[in-house]
């Protein structure tokens, strides 16, 4: 018996610790072309964000972390961006979509019911996830990429988690424009030519990945939202604006971060700014990474392994 008590302590630990949160796909997103790529490019941008922040030699990326967060990586802000970088990372996936904590629609938010009293419309009902909404669903709206709805319907849940969140990601996120051809995905962008032309940070937030990991932000965590308003909240000349509570609570701020981690990954980062330079060599590197223009870095990659080498190590 006395064998037993440290093996019950061992075993019950596990438990002491939230158990990691799942996310259920809905079919109307599997049936979009590549979306096995986007979703995967989305998980990834979350796991390589987090161990990139954890790498003390990753200074590229620090200083990139820097730039969107006016923080170092230390203090709450810090702690708030890597605890919630780190629980996406940790989702898995789920075929239960009463059982998942976040679901994941590209239904161009069809699902939706007009609740209507006499005649006039009160608000919104969504019977697949029992959730209402006082605001009419955002992608048929024009300019909407994606919306995170957390509004629960009142009274029985039907055995529903209750903690559900739900995630639409719009039509025109998979089909941006018809005027000129965009990259979806990172291969692609990397494969259509010069990654690192003037301000190519801004323009690659039209990957797929940047819109769902910006959506996941908002799931993650309800705190995190479009700070301070729809006008000043996304795009790369915006987030790096905001102080460091500001951003840490901007949806877009983290998926700049994403971004940055799997171009970092490419090989590709913003340019350094390096002290012993001439003053206007600092000052045209500043103006460029400003810019969110991208670098292609020889040493990245390799310095990204250095990091995992040691994880391995434990
Ligand atoms: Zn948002």
């Amino acid at each position: 018996m006395q064998l037993h008590a440290p093996l019950a302590v061992a075993f019950s630990l596990p438990f002491l610790t939230t158990a990691a949160k799942t996310y259920y796909v809905d079919n109307s997103c599997t049936e979009k072309p590549g979306w096995s790529t986007y979703i995967t490019e989305t998980m990834t941008m979350a796991k390589r964000t987090s161990e990139r922040l954890e790498s003390k030699t990753d200074t590229d990326f620090e200083a990139v972390f820097k730039r969107l967060f006016q923080t170092g990586k230390s203090g709450d802000d810090y702690n708030y961006v890597k605890k919630t970088m780190d629980d996406i990372a940790s989702w898995t996936s789920t075929t239960s979509l009463k059982e998942s904590d976040i679901r994941i629609f590209c239904d161009q938010d069809k699902r939706w019911e007009e609740k209507k009293v006499k005649g006039v419309i009160k608000g919104w009902f969504d019977p697949i996830n029992n959730m209402v909404s006082q605001i009419q669903p955002s992608c048929l709206k024009e300019g909407i990429n994606g919306r995170t709805y957390s509004r629960l319907a009142k009274g029985d849940h039907k055995d529903h988690n209750k903690n559900r969140v739900a995630i639409s990601i719009c039509d025109v996120t998979f089909d941006p424009t018809q005027i000129i051809e965009v990259p979806l995905h990172i291969e692609d962008a990397v494969e259509k030519g010069d990654i690192t032309e003037d301000g190519e940070f801004k323009f690659l937030s039209v990957l797929v990945s940047h819109t769902i990991l910006h959506e996941m932000a908002h799931a993650a965590d309800k705190d995190i939202k479009d700070l301070p308003d729809k006008e000043t909240a996304y795009g790369w000349e915006e987030v790096i604006k905001k102080d460091s509570r500001e951003a840490s609570r901007n949806a877009d701020n983290y998926a700049f971060l994403g971004l940055a981690a799997i171009l970092a990954d490419k090989g590709y980062s913003l340019p350094r700014i390096n002290p012993n330079d001439p003053e206007d060599v600092r000052k045209e590197a500043e103006k460029k990474a400003e810019e969110g223009s991208l670098t292609f870095l020889i040493d990245h990659t390799k310095r990204a392994l250095g990091m995992l080498t040691r994880a391995f190590r434990g």
